[in-house]
């Protein structure tokens, strides 16, 4: 067989037509795990491999710099050589170091390191609050602003449109982003979203240079098309002129960053704007076990509002396994020591820790994590290799390595690399949780990469090994950092592992907080438990937490979006909301059944004293709150010593 043929081997029908379709506009709407990922990574390499466009000229955008490293390395693995695979403001960043001195100012400008620290100033020449909370708020409205294409003088107009919740008084807010935009300018830094401005007016404004540009590079492919903002939106439409070779994929359940500015609009409009396009509708699940596939779908099953284009259904195709596991505990630290007791089974059943995951909604919650594995001796990687190379130890390590390199020295280059790393916190035995163990993580990945490099160039020295990490920060490839990953909801997109472990899932933190009274914002919220159910192969664990510490007012319920999901028959379980919308359960029935439930943890009411408090003996009442806690340790403390979840004690 040929290897062009080679190329559609293990894709089916759909796919296949995506992946021989000839150049010019494609889209592919499907779901999580059909394969949408396999099929432009084959497309662009059936292309190459067809001669239809030399590897150079294809420049393919994905969301996350570790995306866009798999893609390269799928690329190469088939044989396509030379793709440019990037994220948006890695191609904008290289395209614009090219045409800077043109277009710009002979002098490159650097990128801002303290952004804060300017969104700061800028609040307080206007007399805005200039608490770190507010300047984070300011900070990301800026960054939504931009994203969307507003400007300082048309912000006040369109916050009142749109009804946004600004983080301060329209104008003022309007008047420290206009602030913040002069004091960048002034001092010649610029920030990520004035990297994709800059592009796109460089292309907009200047033919000579869109002449040589569209000369370069001539098909496009998109990937996670749904979180396009306008603004990378019309990046996009600068690179392509009149043009129209365009490959999208997309899942507009799966837009989670519309808070962002991201909008599924483009993707569910393209064969509107394209109308010859060629569009491809793809349902087979290949990913995830049919329990998973249902529960995924369940989950956005669910969701309100959804657009035609959204309202695809997944088809699981691999074999059965195991069952979604479930679980309540009374406080966060015993969810994640079962968490953790959790994952040593599985690594002791033979799953490598690089195919386990816990994924969170907001970063805080990793910590608790990082010190339940510690615990355990259970190696792991915060961030899932985001943006390695902007951590600070990891620049600092660079700069030490670069002066080290600068003197003599003797010795093999793994040993010479651990002897500068050592001062900066690369103990033998990792540290237990925290900071210093993220910290000893990053500095054991530069080692194991010395190794690498040690193996496969053996006469390579120090300063070699430096110039190797400058390149890998250029093109955003990070090394290796083996063991489980710990990572948000929104960095886990498009990605994949045997075994998925979704904590925290309490009101308030899934959704967050402040998304609660705000329809949109929860459906966004829901969206992220979609992500986060599809990103398992196999094992499913679905935890959350009463209390946040030990000891403490179970003053948590479980997030909305459980409601019906818990199997009837677990512990766990809770009557499910939605049904009426089939007509399987009256209102009537549902709210009598609700009424025999506590209100805060949805478990069953016996006795008489018990239904009029709406609580259970398990949960805070007033009725004799020291006896409660006492009870409450007694079971927490019982649960760890049996190694079981709280609730079967
Ligand atoms: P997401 O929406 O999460 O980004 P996706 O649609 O991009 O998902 P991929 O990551 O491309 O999905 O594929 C999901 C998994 O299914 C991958 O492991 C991929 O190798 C596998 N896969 C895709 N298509 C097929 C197929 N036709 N046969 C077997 N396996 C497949
Ligand atoms: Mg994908």
């Amino acid at each position: 067989m040929d290897a062009g043929n080679k190329l559609l081997e293990g894709l089916d029908p759909e796919q296949r037509a995506a992946v021989v379709a000839p150049r010019g506009p494609v889209c592919v709407l499907a779901g999580a795990g059909t394969g949408k990922t396999r099929t432009i990574t084959r497309r662009i390499a059936h292309l190459v491999h067809r001669g239809h466009v030399a590897p150079g000229q294809v420049l393919a955008v994905t969301f996350t710099a570790r995306a866009a490293g798999e893609m390269r390395t799928r690329l190469r693995a088939l044989g396509a050589h030379g793709v440019q695979a990037r994220t948006f403001h890695a191609a904008a960043l290289r395209q614009l170091r090219y045409f800077w001195p043109r277009v710009v100012d002979d002098e490159p400008w650097q990128l801002v390191e303290h952004k804060l620290r300017l969104v700061g100033q800028a609040a307080h020449r206007v007399g805005a609050s200039t608490e770190a909370e507010s300047l984070r708020d300011l900070a990301s409205e800026i960054e939504w602003s931009k994203a969307s294409l507003v400007t300082p003088e048309d912000y006040p107009a369109v916050a009142a449109r749109a009804h946004r919740d600004t983080p301060g008084p329209p104008e003022q807010v309007a008047q420290v982003y206009a602030t913040y935009e002069q004091l960048k300018m002034r001092s010649r830094v610029l920030d990520f979203d004035d990297l994709l401005l800059h592009t796109a007016a460089a292309l907009e404004e200047h033919p000579d240079v869109a002449g040589e540009f569209r000369d370069r590079y001539r098909c496009f492919v998109v990937d996670e098309y749904q979180d396009v903002t306008p603004l990378q939106q019309r990046v996009l439409d600068a690179w392509l002129g009149n043009r129209d070779d365009l490959t999208v994929v997309g899942d507009a359940n799966q837009t989670i960053y519309s808070f962002a500015g991201a909008t599924p609009r483009w993707l569910l409009d393209f064969s509107r704007r394209f109308p010859e396009a060629t569009t491809v509708r793809l349902e087979r699940d290949y990913r995830s076990t049919p329990q998973v596939v249902s529960l995924a779908n369940r989950v956005i099953g669910a969701a309100r509002g959804r657009p035609a284009g959204a309202r695809l259904r997944l088809v699981g195709q691999r074999p059965p396994g195991p069952e979604p596991e479930f679980a309540e505990y009374d406080d966060e630290p015993a969810e994640a020591a079962a968490v953790a007791l959790r994952i040593r089974k599985l690594l002791d059943e033979g799953v490598p820790a690089s195919e386990i995951a816990v994924l969170f909604r907001v970063n805080a919650q990793s910590e608790v994590y990082e010190q339940a594995l510690a615990e355990q001796d259970i190696p792991y990687q915060v961030r899932g290799g985001e943006r390695f190379f902007a951590r600070p130890e990891v620049r600092q390590a660079m700069q030490a390595l670069r002066v080290a390199a600068g003197a003599p020295g003797e010795g093999a280059l793994d040993a010479r690399v651990r002897a500068v790393l050592e001062p900066l916190g690369l103990t033998e035995r990792p540290p237990a949780g925290g900071a210093t163990r993220e910290r000893w993580e990053s500095l054991r990945a530069l080692v194991e990469l010395a190794e690498e490099l040690a193996t496969a160039l053996p006469e390579a020295d120090l300063a070699r090994f430096a110039q190797e990490l400058d390149m890998r920060a250029e093109a955003q490839h990070p090394p290796t950092v083996e063991g489980v990953t710990l990572a948000s909801l929104h960095a886990a997109k498009g990605l994949e592992w045997d075994a998925v472990f979704l904590v925290g899932l309490v009101e308030g933190t899934l959704p967050i907080q402040h998304a609660d009274g705000d329809d949109e914002a929860v459906e966004e919220e829901r969206r992220l438990l979609y992500v986060g159910v599809t990103r398992a192969r196999e094992f499913l664990s679905l935890t959350w937490a009463l209390s946040r510490s030990p000891g403490g007012r179970r003053h948590r319920r479980r997030s909305r979006f459980l409601y019906g999901l818990v199997p009837d028959n677990h512990p766990a379980a809770l009557p499910a909301r939605g049904r009426g919308r089939d007509g399987a359960a009256s209102r009537a029935s549902l709210r009598d059944e609700a009424r025999r439930r506590c209100r805060n943890c949805g478990g069953p009411l016996v006795g008489t004293m018990a239904v009029k408090l709406g609580r259970c003996a398990d949960c805070p009442s007033d009725v004799d709150e020291e006896l409660l806690a006492r009870l409450r340790a007694w079971r927490t403390e019982r649960a760890r010593q049996l190694k079981v979840p709280a609730y079967v004690v």
